[in-house]
């Protein structure tokens, strides 16, 4: 008989990203807003789905707007699924990540085996970068149960590395209401204190505008380094827009560790490409693009996603 084949995996040089986040067959939220430009960026990434569904759910939009989907299909993976999956790639020694990356989770149980999922990756890799964005509502409405929302408070953001909340999500993890640009500034502050050396805050609404506010705290007894970014509102509604920011924050972070400035210039500028991309296409195409939410157009942006030409610069506070 022949002796089997055993199978191997190289090591990443670029950096290997496990990535649990939705999946849907069409449309790109979750995951499938995240894999693919992070792979553009030379990432090795390896999905796990945490949902998989026919098409986005709308949870985004709740009330506010009414031409989401009507309806959805598909299967949700529970916190013991996910942690079998985990077990698998143990057993074959396939748990060597660089990144941890999670985004919207539907459930406590779900939430606490992720908890568990970067205690098992960090005994393999200590220095496992773990960017989380805590996906809970949005315009100061939740749309996970609120029981999560202390699991984030009190549990996820004090293993997290790099933190990406939109403003209601900052204000659920701080309790600390922020009205101004100064009070983001000061969530970020409260943020680090609990754990996480890297914050962006990747929208706070302010005068028509969208502010992005980032901070690093590159020692502990040091405030941090923090800088915004203005971005001027765009008159359409858009899905998979968090989870395609954080992606690409994940992605230039991680070549310049000691410039989340920058980072974050080149993943807006990529953003804000794509995004004008969709609302002409959509406008090309004969449809109004403040009518209904619009699917981002990541594959026809992806020289964007590449080379992204800085065009938004971040402003440095001292
Ligand atoms: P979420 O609340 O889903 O996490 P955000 O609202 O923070 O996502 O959006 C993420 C990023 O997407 C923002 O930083 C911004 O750059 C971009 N963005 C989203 N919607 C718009 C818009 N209407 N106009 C301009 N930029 C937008
Ligand atoms: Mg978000």
């Amino acid at each position: 008989m022949a002796p089997p084949i055993l199978s191997l995996a190289l090591p990443s040089e670029t950096g290997r990203v496990l990535s649990i986040q939705s999946h849907t067959v069409q449309g790109y939220v979750g995951n499938k807003s995240a894999v693919f430009p992070l792979q553009l960026l030379g990432y090795d990434v390896d999905p796990i789905n945490s949902v998989q569904f026919s098409n986005h759910t709308g949870k985004l939009l709740l009330s506010l707007h009414s031409n989401r989907y009507p309806t959805f299909r598909g299967q949700v993976l529970n916190g013991q699924q996910l942690w079998d999956l985990i077990e698998g790639l143990e057993a074959n020694d396939l748990l060597y990540y660089t990144h941890l990356l999670t985004g919207y989770i539907g459930s406590v149980s779900f939430l606490n085996t992720v908890l568990e999922v970067v205690n098992k990756l960090r005994s393999i890799n200590p220095r496992l970068v773990y960017v989380c964005d805590p996906v809970m509502g949005d315009e100061g409405k939740l749309y996970v149960p609120p029981e999560l929302v202390s699991v984030y408070r009190e549990k996820v953001v004090a293993v997290a590395s790099m933190l990406t909340p939109n403003q209601f999500e900052a204000e659920q993890l701080t309790g600390f209401r922020i009205t101004s640009e100064r009070d983001g500034l000061e969530a970020c502050k409260i943020l680090h204190s609990a754990g996480p050396s890297k914050v962006v805050i990747t929208s706070i609404h302010l005068d028509g505008s969208i502010l992005l506010i980032g901070s690093h705290q590159k020692a502990k007894s040091q405030p941090p380094e923090q800088f915004k970014i203005v971005i001027p509102k765009i008159p359409a509604y858009f899905t998979g827009t968090g989870d395609l920011v954080t992606a690409l924050l994940l992605g230039w972070s991680n070549k310049y560790p000691d410039n989340l400035d920058r980072a974050a210039e080149l993943a807006v500028s990529s953003l804000q490409a794509l995004l004008q991309r969709t609302v002409n296409d959509y406008k090309r195409a004969g449809f109004d693009p403040q009518s209904s939410s619009l699917e981002i157009r990541l594959i026809q942006s992806q020289e964007d996603i590449r080379n992204p030409q800085v065009s938004f610069r971040a402003e440095r506070y001292n």
